[in-house]
């Protein structure tokens, strides 16, 4: 492709996106295809020779768009979000378009350094401690997912904890029934066995991990010569947004000289909000690492996920090893950061980009108000599922997801919870909205997730409007 084709093509691209993300409350948000309808549009082998541009820019259209699930769409209240803007995409496209690979300094300078200062001034802006900033003794990384951070924080603490090749048989890692599968996942790869993936009650009501049972395991498992090596506590967790109790947990690890993982993939960006920063009490005394996905809500296009050490040099030594085809003068000089040795691959993206052009674009007073007003819709749309006695609205939303249940009236709960996940079949299927769930205490709960940029108070209002008439159409003998 000759410059001048793919400055003409380039522009051709950017136009499309504008007009799709202007266009886009006309897709149904959630793809209506079965598995199998897009491969069937595709040949079974990739072209001889090379297609002109319009021809593979018109399949986009044919065969790529009706198979798109519409994240950026007001009506996606699915999971939790991830947020894309203007400035995330134009900085994914500068990436792209520089083609860099920062593993080293050496191999990207600016890809190393910028990276540093945007995941300090993130830091800052969360209220999260100095010493976790990479001009101290720890630092920040932007990874490709929490589940990325989650295996490379258990890696570095395998390594203090002296398991560097054998022993990990010895391992033990506490997790809640609330912890996101990323952590048993990260055991599973980092040779921690099941049998030792210890499962710490929650308090039934708050869903939060409860820490004296978690003193009783640690001490259970230290009496039989175990080696208690991480607990994950979670600050939003997947299905809820529970928070556990950072602090205590914190003790508990101290006392027994075991690393604390924060796992705050959703919900961290939301310090960004000084109303909000309680949710990260007791992180910076007792964390040794700490997660949070600006991909998820913090409108910076996916894969940007950012992982803060209190202290450096564990994790740095698990994932350090220096061929001779890979040495050179900055690296052996000691100066200068190598983000390999913080993550799993040696290749690395030039992430940091798009996150510089979000805080810059936006300011902390854009990013701030983009959290608040996601939490505003949240306590919109729990105050209408509130005023109707249809509805049973679990009461924890400090963030932007609200859990919500409709009630069956003479319908044994199995029952009731089929008629609830029927609901939610109709409600997807319409096109219009776009709604996951959870099970909470054993019953089939549904979750409302508001986090689009996009969305305003008229869609949750919509979509609240629809969740009525679909059930009230389930349950005829209600008026609405
Ligand atoms: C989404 C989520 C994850 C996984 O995030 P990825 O970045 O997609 O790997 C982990 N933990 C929690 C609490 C999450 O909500």
């Amino acid at each position: 492709m000759s410059a001048e084709q793919f400055r003409a093509y380039g522009k051709q691209v950017v136009d499309w996106i504008a007009d799709y993300l202007a266009g886009i409350e006309s897709y149904p948000v959630r793809a209506p295809v079965h598995p199998g309808d897009i491969r069937a549009r595709l040949p079974s082998s990739a072209p001889e020779h090379g297609e002109p541009w319009d021809r593979i820019q018109a399949d986009v259209d044919r065969v790529i768009m009706p198979g798109v699930t519409h994240w950026q769409h007001p009506g996606f209240f699915a999971y939790f979000p991830a947020n894309a803007s203007g400035p995330a995409i134009l900085g994914e496209l500068l990436s792209a378009g520089l083609g860099a690979q920062g593993m080293l300094w050496e191999t990207g300078p600016a890809c190393t350094e910028l990276e540093s200062v945007v995941v300090d001034w993130l830091a800052e802006l969360l209220g999260l401690p100095a010493w976790w900033r990479t001009d101290g003794p720890g630092g920040g990384v932007i990874q490709d997912s929490a589940s990325s951070a989650a295996l490379v924080a258990l890696v570095a603490a395998l390594w203090r904890a002296g398991r560097v090749d054998a022993g990990r048989t010895a391992c033990t890692v506490y997790v809640s029934a609330q912890t996101h599968s990323s952590m048993a996942k990260a055991a599973r790869i980092a040779g921690v066995t099941t049998s030792n993936l210890r499962t710490v009650d929650v308090d039934p009501d708050t869903l939060a991990m409860r820490p004296e049972h978690l003193e009783e395991l640690v001490a259970a498992d230290v009496a039989a010569g175990a080696v208690p090596t991480m607990v994950c506590a979670t600050i939003g967790t997947t299905s809820t947004t529970a928070i556990d109790p950072v602090g205590a947990l914190g003790e508990v690890c101290r006392r027994h000289g075991v690393w604390l993982h924060v796992d705050a993939a959703y919900a961290g960006v939301a310090a960004v909000c000084p109303e909000l920063r309680w949710i990260n009490d007791g992180a910076a005394e007792y964390a040794d690492s700490y997660v949070t996905d600006p991909h998820k809500w913090l409108l910076t296009n996916f894969d940007c996920s950012v992982l803060w050490v209190a202290d450096r040099e564990p994790l740095v030594e698990a994932l350090s090893i220096l061929p001779e085809y890979l040495r050179n003068p900055a690296t052996d000089s000691g100066e200068v950061i190598d983000y390999r040795d913080w993550q799993v691959p040696l290749g690395r993206r030039f992430r940091a980009l798009k996150l510089w052009m979000v805080m810059r674009w936006y300011g902390a007073e854009g990013l701030r108000s983009h959290v608040r007003r996601c939490v505003e819709l949240a306590g919109e749309l729990a105050r209408l599922a509130g005023s109707d006695d249809g509805f049973t609205v679990y009461e924890h939303h400090p963030f932007g997801l609200v859990c919500f249940r409709p009630i069956w009236p003479g319908t044994a709960e199995a029952a009731a919870d089929e008629a609830t996940a029927e609901l939610l079949r109709r409600l997807n299927d319409s096109g219009a909205v776009y709604l996951s769930h959870t099970t909470v205490a054993g019953r089939t709960v549904l979750r409302f997730a508001v986090g689009s940029p996009a969305t305003g108070s008229e869609h949750v209002r919509a979509a609240w409007q629809r969740v009525v008439a679909e059930y009230r159409a389930m349950r005829p003998g209600v008026s609405g």
